[in-house]
């Protein structure tokens, strides 16, 4: 018998979609420089705990609290990141909210950026964000169609393009030509609780 008609046009409209976004990810990495597919030795998982930023207020770390469903950075001074769902966001989200000290954008460990001057940092990041943004979206699509793609694997995707994210608002703000202040580029506005 064959499945009724909505389940077959969704799964088909699946497999369209999966075709559609391995075809512009294949014509993304003809361009792509090889190389820049190494993002670098740290974890963007793992090793987000040791990448936290102290507190803007008071000095301190944050610690992760959890409530079953969502994780948030807080500081003992109070200083409170949104909330996120998974630990890696919300040490992230603590990173690119005002509440925390940046460091200097070549300091990030990721993508291989320290030595680059300002110019070719800002052209690699953003053609890295457009590249891990296609290959999240490929390999979500991927998992949906019961391809095996581990949930690590694309929480890893997800987290390199955050941070790749947060490199670009670094590189923004402290950009030596016209640097905007903290949280009006980011686009973050409930960060602080009163
Ligand atoms: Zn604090």
């Amino acid at each position: 018998m064959n499945p009724p008609a909505s389940i077959s046009s969704l799964h088909h409209a699946r497999e369209q979609r999966l075709a559609s976004l391995q075809q512009r990810f294949d014509l993304h990495r003809a361009s792509f420089p090889a190389e820049w597919c190494d993002y670098g030795s740290d974890d963007p998982v793992g090793d987000a705990e040791h990448l936290v930023n102290s507190c803007a207020d008071c000095g301190t770390l944050p610690q992760l609290a959890g409530d079953g469903v969502t994780w948030t950075a807080t500081c003992a001074c109070g200083a409170q990141a949104p909330a996120a769902k998974m630990r890696w966001q919300a040490w992230l989200q603590w990173n690119r909210s005002p509440l925390s000290v940046d460091p200097a954008w070549h300091e990030l460990p990721f993508f291989f950026i320290s030595e680059l001057g300002e110019d070719d940092a800002r052209h690699k990041l953003a053609r890295l964000r457009e590249h891990l943004e296609l290959r999240s979206n490929l390999e979500g699509a991927r998992r949906v169609c019961g391809y095996r793609v581990g949930s690590g694997y694309l929480q890893r995707l997800k987290a390199y393009h955050g941070w790749c994210c947060y490199a670009q608002e670094l590189l923004k703000r402290q950009s030596v030509a016209q640097p905007p202040a903290k949280g009006i580029a980011s686009g973050l506005h409930n960060t602080r609780h009163a």
